[in-house]
């Protein structure tokens, strides 16, 4: 178990970890705008960990690769971005699937873990917390905590659906604009709300098979 103190920090913005060239226990909200190559599954040196290319080491040449889930998300928060790096027991955790699983399915394809961790993750916004560096790259974070704030339009159109008073314009509009602030708070942006909201009103109004007001 974590100690109370490091399950919580303040958020930090990605401009200021870039002057402060990295920071301790950060924590960082953004929109996940790439899942990098290298994501997925690797196999990795029984000897040094590195990653295998074409199933050898670069030091120790052919071995027997023992896998290994992770991801490496670029996050960006507005003011910059950075790379998070989740290990193995946070990516099972986002697949909800183990590494034994994602070994099985990747039989024929090596990328299908990746492309998973792509459609889950690219424009959504997330909260991460961990160390940072800096070095020559840029900023990297490597992740002790994270949870994807996703905002489930879809359900919640569907909630207000069910309670708005159709009548009453104004609530339906007030609530409108709480949600996107939730979402705006999110670390998502308007343009990225809208667009979701339409999606979620659409399928609402497929549900209650009349116009949305
Ligand atoms: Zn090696």
């Amino acid at each position: 178990m974590e100690a109370q103190t490091q399950t919580q920090s303040e958020r930090v913005w990605v401009e200021d970890l870039a002057e402060q060239g990295g920071a301790k226990n950060a924590t960082v909200r953004g929109i996940v705008i790439d899942v990098k190559e290298g994501s997925g599954l690797a196999y990795r040196c029984p000897e040094c960990k590195r990653v295998l290319r074409k199933m050898a080491c670069r030091i120790h040449g052919q071995v027997q690769g023992v896998p290994d889930l992770r991801v490496k998300a670029v996050v960006d928060d507005g003011s910059g971005a950075m790379v998070a790096v989740f290990n193995r027991q946070l990516t099972e955790g986002l697949l909800k699937k183990t590494l034994d699983a994602c070994v099985a399915e990747s039989k024929d394809n090596q990328d299908v873990i990746r492309d998973q961790l792509a459609d889950m993750l690219v424009a959504q916004p997330v909260e991460v917390r961990g160390d940072v560096t800096s070095d020559d790259y840029g900023l990297m974070m490597v992740v002790d905590a994270a949870r994807v704030l996703k905002v489930d339009l879809a359900e919640e159109a569907k909630a207000i659906v069910a309670e708005t008073d159709w009548s009453e314009l104004s609530e339906a509009a007030k609530t409108y604009t709480r949600v996107a602030k939730k979402y705006a708070e999110a670390g998502g942006d308007a343009q990225g709300f809208d667009e979701q909201w339409t999606e979620a009103i659409e399928k609402a109004e497929e549900e209650i098979g009349e116009p949305w007001p």
